[in-house]
Formats: C-alpha cells, sequence, structure tokens
C-alpha cells in the first residue's frame, strides 16, 4: 500500500513513513493511493466480532509490511484497553431509526482517543525499531491536545509540545493538557485563535531546516493513520444494525474533517453507506461550500462547541482531491488561491461530486442549546453541544426508512456548562478521573510567532 501528497508533488511513502511524516513535504495530505475493498461477505462475518478484532480486519490492507500481524494487533489491544467500554464504541438509540454511537469513553472522553491511543502504540514500534527520537507538536482546539497527551505521556523517544488558543478551551479540556507531570510534555497556551495555532504548525512543517533539526512529527488530524483508525467505528455502527444487508447513514459534527473522512472512505471501501452528513456550528464554512459552491473563510466565532470552531477546513483537501479526479496540481493551485485571497470557487464537476457523497446542515447556538433540553427530556441523554450540533442536523435531514447514526464525539463532562444550561444538570466526570481539578496546572503562555514557537521547542526537546 502506497501513499500519495494531494498536492501531487511529495515523495510516495508507505504507511510507516507517512505516519511518522503527517504533513506531506509539498504541503498536502496523504491518501492512499487506492483505497482496498471488502466484500459483503467479509462485512457480514464482522457481525458480533469484538472491536479489536474489527478494528484488525478493517485497518490491516492499508498497513503493509510497516508491521507484522502480531504487532499491529498487539498495538490495537493496548490502545483500547484504558477505555471505559467494554464495546468502546456503544450505540444507543435515540428514537425510532435514530441512533447515537458513543465515541467518548477513552481516556480524555473525546472520539480522539481513538485514533490517538492507536498511533500512540504504532509510532512507539517504529521509533523504537528504527532507533529514532521525534518531536511532536500538535495544534488544538482542545480535544487533540489532550488526546495527544494522553497517549505519547511518558515515552522516552518522543517529547510533544501542543499549541493551544489561550482562554478558548474548556476548563477540562485544559487541565488535561496542563495536568500531566510528564517533563516529554508541554502545554502551550498560544495568543490566538485556533486557526492561528494551525497556521504556525503549518508554518514549522514548511520550514524544512528546524522540520529535520527536531525531528518534527504531525498527529493533528491530517495524520492518514488517524483517519483509518477512525474508519473502524463506521463499520462496527453499520454491522451492528445490519449492514451488509441494510444501508445506514451517518451525521458527523465536522469541524476539520478528518472524522466525517473517515466515513467516507468506509464507503469506498464497501460498506453501504446512503449518506453522510456534515453538522456544522456557526463556524459553517462546509455548509456554506456545499451549498453554494464557494469555499470562503469568514472568521472564528467562538461557540458552544469549541472543537469544532475552525476557519478552514484542513481535511476537506483530502476531499477535494478526490473530487478533482486525483489532480494534484488542480488541489495546490485551489489551495493557494485559499492562502492568497481567502477562499476559492469549487468547480461544477467537483461540486457535484461532493454533492453527490455528502449533505450538510448548519445549528445556531440557541438550537444547539434546545437540542441539548429536548433530548434529555425526551430520552435521558445527556448529550455534549458538539453532538448535540450532529442531533439537531440529523433530525432536520434524516429519512425516517434509513437508520442514522449520530456520532457522539464528546462526553458531556467535558462541556459541562453548556449541558447545565441547557438542562439545569451539570454532569460529573467518570470516576477513573474524578480528581482532575485538584491536580497541579504547568503550562506556558506563547505569542502567536514562529520564531519565538520555534526556539522554545529547541530548548525545551530533550536531545
Ligand atoms: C475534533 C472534534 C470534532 C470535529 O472533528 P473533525 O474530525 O475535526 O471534523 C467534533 N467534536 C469533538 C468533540 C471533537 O473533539
Amino acid at each position: 500500500m502506497r501513499y500519495v501528497s494531494t498536492r501531487g508533488a511529495a515523495p510516495v511513502l508507505s504507511f510507516g513513513e507517512a505516519m511518522l511524516t503527517g504533513l506531506a513535504r509539498d504541503g498536502g495530505l496523504y491518501v492512499p493511493e487506492q483505497v482496498p475493498v471488502i466484500t459483503p461477505d467479509d462485512i457480514a462475518a464482522l457481525a458480533g466480532l469484538s472491536y479489536e478484532e474489527t478494528a484488525f480486519r478493517v485497518m490491516r490492507p492499508f498497513v503493509g509490511d510497516t508491521f507484522t500481524d502480531a504487532e499491529f494487533r498487539g498495538a490495537i489491544d493496548a490502545a483500547y484497553r484504558g477505555f471505559g467500554h467494554a464495546a468502546r464504541a456503544p450505540l444507543v438509540q435515540l428514537a425510532p431509526n435514530h441512533f447515537l454511537l458513543e465515541l467518548f469513553h477513552g481516556p480524555t472522553l473525546a472520539f480522539k482517543d481513538f485514533a490517538m491511543q492507536l498511533i500512540g502504540q504504532l509510532f512507539q514500534i517504529a521509533l523504537k525499531r528504527e532507533g529514532k527520537r521525534i518531536t511532536i507538536v500538535g495544534a488544538t482546539s482542545g480535544d487533540t491536545g489532550s488526546a495527544a497527551i494522553e497517549a505519547f505521556r511518558g515515552l522516552d523517544n518522543v517529547d510533544v509540545f501542543i499549541l493551544f488558543p489561550e482562554g478558548r478551551v474548556s476548563e477540562v479540556q485544559r487541565r488535561q493538557m496542563t495536568t500531566p507531570s510528564e517533563a516529554n510534555v508541554h502545554a502551550l497556551a498560544l495568543k490566538g485563535d485556533f486557526d492561528d495555532c494551525q497556521a504556525r504548525l503549518k508554518d514549522m512543517f514548511n520550514d524544512f531546516a528546524f522540520r529535520d533539526a527536531v525531528g518534527l512529527a504531525g498527529v493533528n488530524s491530517i495524520n492518514w493513520a488517524r483517519v483509518l483508525a477512525q474508519v473502524v467505528y463506521y463499520f462496527t455502527a453499520a454491522v451492528s444494525l445490519g449492514a451488509p444487508r441494510r444501508p445506514v447513514s451517518f451525521t458527523v459534527p465536522t469541524g476539520n474533517f478528518g472524522d466525517i473522512f473517515a466515513g467516507y472512505i468506509a464507503k469506498r471501501m464497501g460498506l453501504p453507506v446512503d449518506r453522510l452528513v456534515i453538522a456544522t456550528n456557526q463556524n459553517d464554512i462546509l455548509h456554506r461550500c456545499l451549498t453554494t459552491g464557494r469555499y470562503a473563510t469568514d472568521g472564528v466565532k467562538p461557540s458552544l462547541s469549541p472543537s469544532m470552531d475552525i476557519q478552514v477546513s484542513s481535511n476537506f483537501e483530502r476531499a477535494l482531491f478526490d473530487a478533482y479526479g486525483r489532480d494534484g496540481r488542480a488541489v495546490a493551485q485551489l489551495m493557494e488561491e485559499l492562502k492568497a485571497k481567502g477562499g476559492f470557487g469549487v468547480s461544477q464537476g467537483a461540486l457535484q461530486a461532493l454533492r453527490a457523497l455528502y449533505a450538510s446542515g448548519r445549528v445556531s447556538e440557541e438550537e444547539t442549546l434546545a437540542t441539548i433540553a429536548r433530548t434529555h427530556r425526551e430520552t435521558g441523554e445527556l448529550l455534549c453541544p458538539h453532538s448535540a450540533v450532529g442531533v439537531a442536523v440529523a433530525e432536520a435531514t434524516r429519512d425516517p426508512a434509513v437508520p442514522m447514526i449520530t456520532l457522539a464525539t464528546a462526553h458531556p463532562a467535558k462541556f459541562p456548562d453548556a449541558v447545565e444550561r441547557a438542562t439545569g444538570h451539570r454532569p460529573g466526570l467518570p470516576d477513573r478521573m474524578a480528581d482532575l481539578f485538584a491536580r497541579p496546572e504547568r503550562v506556558t503562555s506563547v505569542p502567536n510567532d514562529l520564531a519565538a514557537l520555534e526556539a522554545l521547542i529547541q530548548e525545551r526537546r530533550r536531545n
């Protein structure tokens, strides 16, 4: 299995190389040269298997010879052992033919644990084998950072630096990043918004001298290995509801488009997915793009669902690559235009291709709160605000004849203020992290400045 860049001008890599590299050297994102197909019989055979066994069967063809079967199985088992639910990704029912896929039973209570815990294990195996050290730098609107820190804390051959927008993450998210005491963990509060964090991270990757000097590696959702890990729960959920005999639809609370792109990969692999619905909050660049054909930035408006507060959606580039018939030059041009002018028009052909795959909806702050309240009243379920955005869009767009699975991306206790405001109930943290508010915090405030950030990382990383 080989991986190519969405901008067509970077080296073709193996799974292991693409995983350790993150962003391609031409600024693009790695995607598999071909998507392997799973036959309906092989999908049917997944029924009743454990999450881990399904994960092995779904992901194995993408991994090539980077890992042996035994190594890959071992990594999967270790990755999900710390989850607080035996099913890993349980389904609960909200209404006739509407289901919630709970992806928040991992160590940091958001779906990002599914990918991050696995790549923590895979990085460890690969680095040990090659005798290499790396510096992981991540940008986060809250959940990626805590998940990355949780996955890499204490590892000998990895230093982790996480940039988060100061004052724009929830207290639980912040504490999950600032309370780990391991010396290889560095939480950096950047004076700016999430897009600034993401932009400085991209700048570091494009500074090849720095990149090579520190062994820079990325674990943001642009890392292909993360997308791949997220493909698995689309399979477990659909199979639970009768795939491959019965098609299902998914609604995905979306920011950087990594999670929903994993759903698209599942569909390309042969999972019968009827619709993939993009749910956005008031930061609705994707919904506007699908509606108008113009992808244009519009600033970031802080919302009740901060992990979806984005201006540009990094993984959308992967969707554009396929919509433009895998023409890397065309994608590179669009991205140049985005950088220079803050937007671009999608061609008619590409727009048609995107609309054939994805539907979309946008949810206001009031609707988010109303959905949390109504769902609690009608089902007893407490939704986090991101999951509520998903449920609201699913309810507005779904075909009652097709099972709809809405992804619940975070635990309500990660965003207790919004949940309490909507329902009057303050969700409590699971017992295993009940002392989070008592642990001391460690954080460095940093300017939105590339040179200063690079100097700090050079100084703090271990050699
Ligand atoms: C990251 C995140 C999202 C958005 O996922 P993308 O893959 O960036 O689209 C939604 N909800 C929560 C809780 C998240 O942490």
